[in-house]
């Protein structure tokens, strides 16, 4: 006999654990599976970082650029959402708003950092926008290519090792029931009701949110839909611990690059650099050349990173769409089929988390999420 519930999620990474934590405080029952452990993908092996003010609009080697400007409304949403975050969950989750400053080089980069400002006054993030010399006198570390930067104080980093599992505890204390090792292999419709089998499993339920990040196509293919996914591995370098040397992020606005020290006292450097394969069946492996490429622009931007010997590098997956730009809604023709995900999800975690719990009660959305719909990838 099938178990049923309100709401079945499928994938318990940040958007997951989200969802699943704003849904059951909301009233629902809740089912979570997850195909491993909870939050160790693109969730757990993220860089962390809270991002404010604009992202830059290509990882290196990345084909199509993101519009940066379409994210800053979300950036900022999710930013408010982050804000309460640890009181709402009764637990640390090492959320800092230390700022961030975005450094450019070269005259094309410090008139963008300009045209950045301008989208985030739109969009009512307060950014400042500095030349290199009073950068430098802001942040000493900065090294002499800086030619200009841009000041967020709302940018921030959160430890992504307890941000899911906190998410999760607090959705179990609503009474949502979360399943680990329990791969989705099937997805039916019957009547209305989705039918969801995961391992020994079947559970049914009116709304099936398929957030499974880079397999979140996969998933999509049980039920018969086929969305254009382009996942992608990217990956990050961590230094030894040290003590506290810099509280504020570090990114670049013409290349792939972010820089900040996490409360454990290791440098984190990242940025989107490519990993050398994307392995969804196992783990995907890291690039040599990226490593170099990632550390030398590090050490550029950050000179006193020479002094930090490199402890590790990671690789984690990444579900990103053909345009970049991120998805969430219902799918169309599937009426309670909701899918999120696509890059920096991390940040739009309390955002998106929300989104879907008035998805699926049938609410507006918090935000305008018009283009961001499933349709635009059907095939
Ligand atoms: C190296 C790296 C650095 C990043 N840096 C940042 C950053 O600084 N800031 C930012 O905002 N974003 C960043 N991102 C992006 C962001 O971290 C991810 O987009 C986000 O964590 C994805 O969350 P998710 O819940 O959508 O997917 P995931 O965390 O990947 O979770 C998907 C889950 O679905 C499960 N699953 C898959 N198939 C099935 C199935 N059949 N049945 C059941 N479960 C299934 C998986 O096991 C997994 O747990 C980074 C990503 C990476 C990889």
């Amino acid at each position: 006999m099938s178990a049923t519930a309100d709401v079945i999620v499928v994938g318990a990474g940040v958007l997951g654990a989200a969802a699943a934590y704003r849904i059951a405080r909301a009233g629902h029952r809740v089912r979570v599976f997850d195909r491993s452990a909870p939050g160790r993908e693109g969730s757990g092996t993220t860089a962390g970082n809270l991002h404010v003010q604009a992202v830059h609009t290509r990882r290196p080697g990345q084909a199509v650029p993101l519009d940066s400007a379409r994210f800053l409304p979300l950036q900022r949403a999710a930013s408010d959402l982050w804000a309460g975050l640890e009181e709402e969950l009764e637990t640390s989750v090492e959320l800092r708003r230390g700022g961030g400053f975005t450094v450019a080089e070269t005259p094309g980069q410090c008139r963008e950092l300009h045209d950045k400002h301008r989208w985030e006054a739109d969009a009512g993030i307060k950014t400042e926008v500095l030349d290199g010399d009073a950068a430098r006198a802001a942040l000493p570390l900065l090294g002499p290519t800086v030619a200009a930067a841009s000041w967020c104080e709302l940018d921030g980093y959160a430890n992504p090792l307890k941000v899911t599992p906190a998410y999760l505890a607090a959705a179990i204390r609503y009474g949502a029931e979360v399943t680990p090792f329990a791969p989705v292999r099937g997805i039916t419709r019957d009547a209305g009701i989705w039918r969801v089998t995961a391992g020994a499993h079947t559970v049914e339920a009116p709304v099936v949110i398929d957030v499974a990040g880079p397999w979140l196509g996969e998933v999509a293919a049980l039920a018969g839909i086929r969305l254009r996914m382009t996942p992608v591995a990217i990956q990050m370098h961590a230094t030894v611990r040290v003590p506290p040397v810099m509280s504020h992020l570090v990114q670049h606005i013409g290349e792939g690059l972010s820089v900040k020290q996490v409360t454990a006292g290791n440098v984190l450097i990242g940025g989107g650099w490519p990993a050398r394969t994307l392995d969804l069946a196992g783990r995907s492996a890291t690039s040599t050349a990226s490593l170099l490429g990632n550390v030398a622009l590090a050490v550029r931007i950050l000179p006193f990173l020479t002094r930090l010997r490199l402890l590790r590098a990671w690789a984690g997956p990444l579900a990103a769409t053909p345009d970049e730009m991120p998805l969430i809604g219902e799918v169309p023709g599937a009426p309670g089929f909701l899918v999120a995900g696509g890059t920096y999800a991390f940040t739009f975690g309390p955002l998106w988390g929300e989104t879907l719990r008035r998805l699926a009660e049938g609410a507006p959305p918090p935000v305008d999420i018009s283009d961001l719909g499933p349709e635009r990838l059907l095939t």
